[in-house]
């Protein structure tokens, strides 16, 4: 398993998408550059799309779509899916826990991250843990 790797401020991105093996076309250039300029974050495409259009760059929410499930796919950002029809991206990609806040819109990190991932799942003969993903669900309270 990887380990955090919070996103560099600094980073050079035609290298990241080479390196990904992902082609660095302009609207993806748009995207990461917005993406990856903020350090670790957590964000969904609305969100994503609302503060590109903030910025002037107004790309529709399918080429967002796009671009986000192909950075998640040459593992660039973590998807994290905290139901059936709510998706987050993570630019961290290495293993840890999330907190969500449903009625808050709102995703962080479990600030306590030291419980061993490996020891929470013990993979039946033959396979191999590739990732664990745990969201605990939060409401505030009454
Ligand atoms: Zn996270």
């Amino acid at each position: 398993m990887s380990t955090n790797t919070a996103a560099d401020t600094s980073i050079d991105l035609p290298t990241k998408f080479r390196s990904a093996g992902l082609r660095f076309t302009k609207q993806r250039c748009l995207i990461a550059e917005h993406l990856f300029s903020g350090g670790h974050r957590h964000i969904d495409a609305a969100m994503l799309y609302s503060e590109l259009l903030a910025n002037g760059k107004h790309l529709s929410l399918a080429t967002i779509y796009n671009a986000l499930r192909d950075f998640e796919q040459h593992n660039l950002i973590r998807r994290i899916a905290v139901s059936a029809d709510k998706v987050w991206y993570d630019t961290d990609i290495g293993d840890h826990r999330h907190f969500y806040v449903p009625t808050e819109n709102r995703i962080m990190d479990c600030p306590d991250q030291k419980l061993s991932l490996a020891k929470f799942a013990d993979p039946p003969d033959g396979y191999q843990v590739t990732s664990i993903d745990i969201v605990v669900h939060l409401a505030p309270k009454n």
